[in-house]
């Protein structure tokens, strides 16, 4: 199959069904594709309201980074249709976004799922880190819920390549204050460092069931908080030594912070002790 054309699917594939939810560029469906082999398989298609050429591209650019990516932990793209009505298809999670995910099961998720999703996340990072990629918008709202015990990392509208030793600036200004490291919010500097920091809060949301990160506080006073050493506090479902890998996430000096590979070994090491230690 000649690259590029890979990901080129057919409308008539596709049966559109019902709305899953409002995204930025457009409504996304839910739908089945039928794919050469007559596999039928559930999707999201991802639609796109303003179809300008400036948009579109936009649009687009989400699924031409994820046409380079396969990680059993990274939401799949099936394929795009770039003619108009532009549509992105992606793999269907039917349980939606982590965040009302943790919500909804708070009774029945126990302390080892929590930190399962956590690990999965992980190595979905590690992954991308290989990839100089970084991701920008790690957040419990973009990832998805696959089956129970498998989440999947989604939502690469803001991912970015980075060179090595280089950063990615940003421009835009829908960015997710409360997330961010303290370089980020200061000087727009993004790196896999930076991501570090994002996925400790990330973890923190999930520990916390979904709680807003420094929700007592506006978007412009958390870089001060930060500057002053205040950090989120631990979570009461959060296992102490998941909290110390999460002050280390925090550090204020990027260089400071560990790796992702680093973290899946540490997570997975708190796993264990997790599981040897309790019955829920
Ligand atoms: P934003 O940038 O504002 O987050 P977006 O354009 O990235 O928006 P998404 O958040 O990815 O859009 O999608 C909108 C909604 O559609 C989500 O809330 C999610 O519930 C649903 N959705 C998106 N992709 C999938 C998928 N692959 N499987 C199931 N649901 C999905």
């Amino acid at each position: 199959i000649p690259e590029g054309t890979k990901h080129r699917i057919s409308r008539d594939d596709i049966v559109v069904g019902r709305i899953l939810g409002e995204g930025f560029f457009g409504e996304v469906h839910n739908g089945v594709y039928k794919s050469p082999t007559g596999e039928r398989i559930c999707v999201a298609i991802k639609t796109c309201k303003d179809c300008s050429a400036d948009v579109k591209e936009k649009f687009l650019s989400e699924a031409s980074l994820m046409k380079n990516l396969d990680h059993p932990h990274i939401v799949r793209l099936i394929g795009v249709i770039e003619v108009d009505p532009v549509w992105i298809v992606m793999e269907l999670y039917e349980h939606g976004e982590l965040g009302n995910y943790l919500v909804e099961q708070q009774y029945i998720l126990s302390t080892a799922m929590l930190i399962q999703y956590c690990v999965q996340i992980c190595k979905a990072l590690a992954y991308l880190e290989g990839l100089n990629m970084v991701h920008r918008d790690i957040a419990v709202r973009n990832v998805l819920v696959a089956s129970a015990n498998c989440v999947k990392l989604g939502d690469f509208g803001l991912s970015r390549y980075v060179d090595e030793q280089e950063y990615y600036k940003a421009s835009v200004s829908r960015l997710p204050i409360k997330w961010m490291a303290p370089e980020s919010i200061n000087f727009r500097r993004f790196t896999t460092a930076s991501d570090v920091w994002m996925f400790g809060v990330c973890v923190w949301e999930i520990f916390s069931l979904a709680q807003q990160p420094f929700f007592w506080l506006e978007n412009g006073q958390v870089v001060n908080q930060l500057e002053s050493g205040v950090r989120l506090p631990k979570p009461q479902l959060c296992p102490p030594t998941i909290y110390s890998l999460l002050s280390r996430c925090w550090a204020y000096e990027p260089h400071g912070r560990p790796g992702f590979s680093q973290l899946v070994c540490s997570l997975r090491y708190a796993l264990q002790t997790q599981v040897g230690s309790s019955t829920d």
